[in-house]
């Protein structure tokens, strides 16, 4: 299991590369695209959030659930919106905002924390049920390249350069893994944690998805953005109806 939790990882952190690649590489990315990612990403994250994460926090650590959500969804907001001045998905384009060093610093740090709970999401859902863990790798795949884009998008308008812009995806990446690992190591203390984790990141994805993601798909012109979310759902449960023989709960 510890196995195929670690490639799953690989392949969220391979997204994120892939992501600060296209940015690098000068196509022009179509704005739409990255926006299409975002809302399926925030329609699909939500549904989990709602029709398994939370009911099966419960089932994991009973009573003391919302407590763990709660402090998911504080724990990220904190790291990405309070110590950190300026975070958003989706390719940076405030040049200004970025001229001090500090801002791109803050928003690296602010994704890194960010992608550490992506990873910790998965490998803690993954433990817990992996039928779950499979759902949540789907949910953070789908915002991973928009997310690898971000950053790299965040370095190039400090100008920090190309390489440095590779690196901090890179760097974004390695932050998914470390959090794949993190949870190896909790699951070691003792099995309850597994359930706290799993709990927590019921918290941490609601974060993701309501205040990551729904605020760029409200700051679209596009219409057909914020539809997408109601696709992302639907995606959700084709997901679900797909996956259901491996569902053991
Ligand atoms: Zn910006
Ligand atoms: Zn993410």
């Amino acid at each position: 299991m510890t196995l195929t939790i670690i490639l799953f990882g690989l392949v969220a952190a391979a997204a994120e590369i892939v992501g600060g690649s296209l940015v690098l590489m000068r196509k022009k990315w179509p704005r739409s695209i990255q926006e299409y990612l975002l809302s399926l990403g925030a329609g699909f994250i939500l549904a989990l959030v709602f029709l398994e994460l939370v009911p099966e926090s419960f089932h994991a650590v009973g009573g003391e659930a919302p407590l763990f959500m709660l402090l998911g969804y504080a724990v990220l907001h904190f790291f990405e919106h309070t110590i950190v001045g300026h975070l958003h998905f989706g390719e940076e384009t405030h040049t200004d905002v970025m001229v001090s060093g500090v801002a791109s610093f803050s928003t690296f740090a602010g994704l890194f924390i960010h992608a550490f709970f992506d990873g910790f999401a998965i490998s803690a859902g993954m433990e817990f049920n992996f039928y779950l863990g499979l759902l949540i790798f789907f949910a953070v795949l789908l915002h991973k390249i928009p997310e690898g884009l971000t950053i790299a998008s965040v370095m190039i308008a400090a100008e920090r350069g190309r390489q440095t812009a590779f690196l901090a995806s890179l760097a974004i990446g390695v932050a998914t893994m470390l959090g794949i690992l993190s949870v190896f190591v909790l699951s070691a203390v003792n099995g309850r944690v597994v359930g706290i984790a799993f709990a927590f990141s019921a918290g941490a994805s609601t974060y993701v998805g309501a205040s990551d993601l729904i605020p760029e798909i409200n700051h679209s012109r596009n219409r057909v953005i914020p539809l997408l979310v109601f696709g992302g759902m639907l995606l959700f449960w084709a997901g679900t109806a797909l996956l259901a023989p491996l569902a053991g709960h």
